[in-house]
Order: C-alpha cells, then structure tokens, then sequence
C-alpha cells in the first residue's frame, strides 16, 4: 500500500510561533486521526474542511491518537471524540496538560523557584499563558497508554513507543509494515524540541530529566526500520539517521558552550538562561531554563560541573581543573547561527 493512499497529512493553524500543526488521518479500518490541533473555531474549522476534502466528517473518526498533551496537539481531542465518539488514546502523564494548560503550568512554580525564577518572572509567565490559551474541555473518558502497545488495523498494526523528552509522556507511533513514524515533537525537520521542565513524582527532586531522556528516546528510534518520518510541524522526511545525527551535534555544541559559560562564575538555570537567549519574555522563560537545565544534567552527570543548593536555589560552576573543550569556539558560532530557544 502506498503511504500517500494510506496517510494524508491536515496542516492546522496555531496561535504559536512554530506555525501550523500537523494532523495525521491514517484512511484505513478503523479511522484513525493522530493529534489534533487547539481548541479553537479557526482550528476545528480547518481540521472539518480538510477531512472533507478526504471524503470523510469529523463523525467518521473511531480513534484519536495523542503524540503528546500541548494544548496545540490535542487541544481538539475531546470536541471530536464527543462529535464521533472516538476513543482517545494518550499517556498517562499528559493527562495533566490536556485536564488545563494554566493549573500545569502553576504545578511547575516550586521547581522553577529552584532555579533561580523569581515569583515576578512566574507571574509574568502565567499571565503570558492565561491571556492565550483558552480553557480546556478537561479529559474524561481515554485510553491511558505506556508505550509498548500494539493497535490493530484490518490489514496491518501500529505500534506504540513512550518517547520522553520533549513531554514526559510523549509517544510515537510506528507502522512496520509501511515503515512510517508519527513522532510528534521527538523529531522535526530544522528546529529542535525543548526538552520542557516538567514534574516528576519519582525524581528525587521532583524534576524530570528531560534532555537525558530525550537523547534515549532518540537512540531507541533509531533502532527502527523506518521509511518515512512524519514529523508534528513541518516537512515529512525520509533521512531518519542523518536528522539524528545533527540533533545530537546540535546538543553536544549546546552542552560545550554551556560548560565553557560556567567557568567564570556559578550561575543559576534562570541566570544562565538570561546570558544565553536575548530577551526572554512570558512562556520563552520556562523554555529557557528548560533547556540549560537539560544541558546541566548532562554535565554533573559527566562530573564536568558541581551545583549547590543555597537559599533554595541552584546554582552550577564548573569543576576546578575544567579546560575548555576543544571545540567550545565552535559551539559559539553554531549558537549565534540557531534560532535562540527552540519551541
Ligand atoms: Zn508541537
């Protein structure tokens, strides 16, 4: 079966800076639509005139896949599910996301405070996110999926894989037969996910180590047999291994200027976040500390930096002894050449 017959991609308007949303229809036994796009008119609009250019409604769909719970991936979920009474299918730990995009956000105040966030900067950050995005319809009835699942077609099956990193809940899904992956955010053509900061129960912090996570989420796609990525934004694209290979570059050089910026003195996640990214305003704040955040996992974990707690908040420096990588200079030029903080 060729994909074009068997998949067909609905670009959906968003209200954010990565531009439209890609919603996936797989045209087989039973319909099934992966993601969905934001809650809004302009959203469902685009997502009913694009299913009808297809031949089919929105009533037409019997499962609802969720790659993750950004509000501008599953926004749409439970106004289909109640149009067509579709079953949703997503990870437990997006529930949270999906239930009110603001409550998630105010449930990550205490752990950003101990990265140097003041309550002023957290205000800003959730006034930013309440005057954009609108209420959710909370996730009643679904699905709760872990990865490792396998869901049935009439001729062929779609596997289910927990790819953490981007969301602590992200999934992607995996047609063997057609070698096609839907990875969501895990994987996009030119911008690289943020590793988002998000809540952990089981961390002894309470933080998920989202960077490190990602970069085992990569190593086991790459493991698959796959023909053809579509990705949640932008192209599709056939070069799995070659768009690995530059993320984890991209990151190396991310990591290095971190550690060689650390040298001078300790900084906080917050003020490192500052010196590296012009002009961090509302949601970009989180962003931000998420990303080097990330990067300073990685660099205790290799013992090349040392952090300490005082007066609730964290701050890192490099060990005594650190010399400068060797490609540190570089790193420095790839930065001012990519786009500050990635969505
Ligand atoms: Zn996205």
């Amino acid at each position: 079966m060729q994909d074009a017959s068997l998949v067909s991609q609905l670009r959906i308007p968003t209200i954010f800076s990565v531009g439209p949303i890609n919603v996936y229809l797989i045209k087989a036994d039973p319909l099934t639509l992966i993601d969905t796009g934001l809650l809004s008119e302009e959203s469902e609009g685009a997502l009913r005139a694009g299913l009808q250019s297809l031949g089919y409604g929105l009533r037409d769909i019997r499962r609802i896949l969720i790659t993750h719970g950004d509000y501008d991936h599953s926004g749409l979920a439970v106004r289909i599910a109640e149009a067509s009474g579709a079953e949703i299918y997503v990870h437990e730990a997006e529930k949270l996301k999906m239930d009110g995009w603001v409550r998630f956000i105010s449930g990550k105040a205490t752990v950003l405070a101990t990265g140097g966030v003041s309550a002023e900067i957290f205000a800003q950050v959730l006034a930013a996110t309440q005057n954009r995005i609108p209420i959710a319809q909370p996730l009643v009835e679904y699905t709760p999926y872990k990865g490792g699942e396998v869901l049935p077609f009439k001729d062929f099956e779609l596997e289910v894989y927990h790819t953490p990193g981007h969301a602590l809940g992200h999934l992607c899904f995996f047609l063997r037969k057609q070698g096609i992956l839907f990875c969501g955010d895990t994987l996009l053509a030119r911008v690289t996910p943020n590793p988002q900061l998000e809540i952990d129960p089981q961390a002894p912090d309470g933080r998920y180590k989202s960077l490190k996570q990602y970069m085992s989420s990569l190593d086991l796609l790459e493991k698959l047999p796959v023909n053809k990525v579509y990705p949640g934004h932008g192209r599709p694209f056939t070069e799995l291994k070659k768009r690995l290979a530059e993320i984890r570059e991209h990151h190396r050089l991310r990591t290095q200027l971190i550690a060689e910026t650390l040298r001078a003195k300790p900084l906080s996640p917050y003020q490192l976040a500052v010196a590296l990214y012009q002009g961090l305003d509302g949601y970009n704040n989180v962003l931000g500390v998420s990303e080097v955040w990330g990067h300073l996992d990685i660099l205790q974990e290799e013992g090349i930096i040392e952090g300490r707690l005082e007066n609730g908040v964290y701050s890192f420096q490099t060990k005594p002894g650190f010399s400068c990588f060797p490609a540190a200079s570089k790193a420095r030029v790839e930065y001012r050449r990519s786009s500050a903080i990635e969505m």
